[in-house]
């Protein structure tokens, strides 16, 4: 078989440090089957994992959400995910985690609890955040609790294929007339110099880069609200920007082989980007400070 991944690669199962090439699950297990667990995606930057705690906190969210219990601790979260950075060459990276309900006789409903099955694995990070991209508008075809991070993401994958079926990178999903989100990312608009995002629902993953960029407009006096964008304000946008934690803040620059705005990207998006990108350094520094103090 071709290697899949970087080679090399350590990735921890269940407790133990294996690499990649010689990781197994059962295929009783209840991801392979039903799809029924939860991930999170962390970025590392010169070695340090960015807003790790915000991410437990959302993985502990969709756990609860899904009637699952967190099989490790904090504390040992940061141990595991820091030791899977150090083993895999430190650096700039993204680490994925997934916790499934276990292994079991395949049957909906458990019987008795299983041990839950517990993945980690980190590969290279190539940065281009600053690469502006391009976005079809397509009907959000999800379920009910887009804001738990599951790992059942059929319609997400169906929805980028269609994106890329039109030449575009990503797709903007619409529901009942408005915006949710995009397939695997959070989704800005700015229009006369107002930056507007959907607020918290269900209809949508509260992304860690979004609730940042919300919190760091805030801060700098960047007009914006969290409120309800809809498709026709979309199609009207000034800007139109995509977050998350792996593409950071990208601007879009065609939707639907439409130029947004002028066709590049916006002055808003300058700006902003800067910001983010200064106060990711910042907590970059300081993480190190704190190690090496
Ligand atoms: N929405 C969806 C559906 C996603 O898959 C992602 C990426 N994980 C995001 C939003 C962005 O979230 P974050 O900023 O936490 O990566």
């Amino acid at each position: 078989m071709a290697a899949i991944g970087p080679a090399g690669a350590i990735v921890y199962l269940n407790g133990e440090w294996v690499p990649l090439s010689e990781a197994r699950i059962s295929v009783l297990d209840r991801g392979f089957i039903f799809g029924d667990g939860i991930y999170e995606v962390v970025p590392a930057f010169a070695s340090r994992l960015f807003r790790l705690d915000q991410h437990l906190r959302r993985l502990d969210n969709s756990l609860a959400a899904v009637r699952m219990t967190n099989p490790l601790t904090p504390a040992r979260w940061h141990a595991v995910l820091n030791a899977l950075l150090e083993r895999n060459g430190g650096g700039d990276q993204s680490v994925y985690l997934q916790i499934t309900r276990g292994v079991a006789k395949r049957d909906h409903v458990l019987p008795e609890p299983v041990p839950p099955t517990v993945f980690a694995m980190s590969s290279p990070a190539v940065r281009q955040s600053r690469q502006p991209v391009t976005a079809i508008v397509c009907e959000d075809i999800r379920w009910k609790w887009c804001q738990i991070k599951s790992i059942a993401l059929l319609p997400n994958v169906l929805m980028r294929l269609q994106a890329q079926e039109h030449g575009a990178y990503e797709a903007l999903l619409i529901r009942d007339g408005c915006l949710t989100e995009g397939a695997a990312s959070n989704v800005f608009i700015v229009k006369d110099g107002v930056v507007k995002t959907p607020p918290h629902s269900e209809n949508l993953l509260p992304g860690i880069t979004r609730d940042l960029i919300v919190e760091l407009l805030a801060e700098h006096r960047i007009p914006h609200a969290e409120a309800a964008v809809s498709e026709a304000e979309l199609r009207a946008a000034d800007e139109i920007w995509l977050t998350s934690s792996v593409r950071e803040v990208v601007p879009v620059v065609k939707l639907d082989d439409h130029p947004v705005g002028a066709g590049v990207p916006g002055p808003v998006w300058e700006r902003v980007v800067m910001i983010y990108e200064q106060f990711r350094n910042a907590e970059v520094a300081r993480a190190k400070a704190g190690a090496a103090a």
